[in-house]
């Protein structure tokens, strides 16, 4: 089972990739995560890409690219793998169908007012990271973290406008990347219409979509 999923930001990619990465036992293959624990310890591909990561660029094609090969032929992606955050344009969605085999295409489609309500209500602890929503997942005492007591924040890049920036970048990148998977691999259109979908009945969906093409064995 090799897929891609795709999301719009804010859209829950990260937790339903991790969760389908457990029900169907394959790794979860995440750009994003990558860099970052790079980052963390401060790596030699830590610091190639930490001015990228910062400044809110594209890593370069190449390195990415290079790091997604090393990590499919990992042995515990051997079973298979979801891939979030690769490929990011259709260069790399052309590298990536040198490198291995793609079963299919995860496209979750989530209207933009839902985004934009759920990011910008979107609170973060400064000390221990825990996540909050002001309407959706409230903090027991305003603006203080029910785990450890500190103060919550708002990111920069969850506020509306820039939210809506994020949005367009995403539109931007994702629709020559359908239209070029369109006539090649199947692409499971998965709609999330509401506010406070529980994760598990996206992740049933996408289920049922992979067993309706025979990709659950
Ligand atoms: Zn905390």
């Amino acid at each position: 089972m090799r897929i891609i999923i795709f999301g719009p930001p804010g859209a829950g990619k990260g937790t339903y990739a991790s969760r389908l990465g457990r029900e169907l036992k394959i790794a979860v293959i995440s750009t994003g995560d990558i860099f970052r624990d790079e980052i963390k310890q401060n790596t030699d591909l830590g610091g190639k890409v930490v001015e990228f990561v910062k400044s809110g660029d594209l890593v370069p094609d190449e390195i990415v690219t290079d790091i997604v090969t090393k990590r499919i032929n990992m042995p515990n992606s051997k079973r298979g793998f979801i891939l979030d955050g690769y490929p990011r344009n259709v260069e790399q969605a052309k590298s990536l169908g040198n490198i291995t085999k793609v079963d299919a295409v995860i496209l979750l489609i989530v209207p933009d007012w839902i985004i934009v309500e759920r990011l910008s209500n979107r609170r973060i602890c400064k000390k221990c990271g825990a996540i909050f929503n002001l309407k959706y997942l409230k903090p027991k005492r305003p603006g203080i973290c029910d785990k450890c007591g500190e103060e919550l924040f708002q990111r920069e890049d969850d506020k509306p406008k820039v939210v809506r920036e994020r949005l367009n970048v995403y539109e931007a990148q994702t629709r020559p990347l359908i239209g070029y998977y369109r006539d090649r691999l199947p692409i499971l259109n998965i709609e999330c219409n509401s506010v406070d979908i529980p994760p598990k009945v996206i992740v049933d969906k996408i289920l049922q979509e992979l067993q309706k093409l025979n990709l659950l064995g």
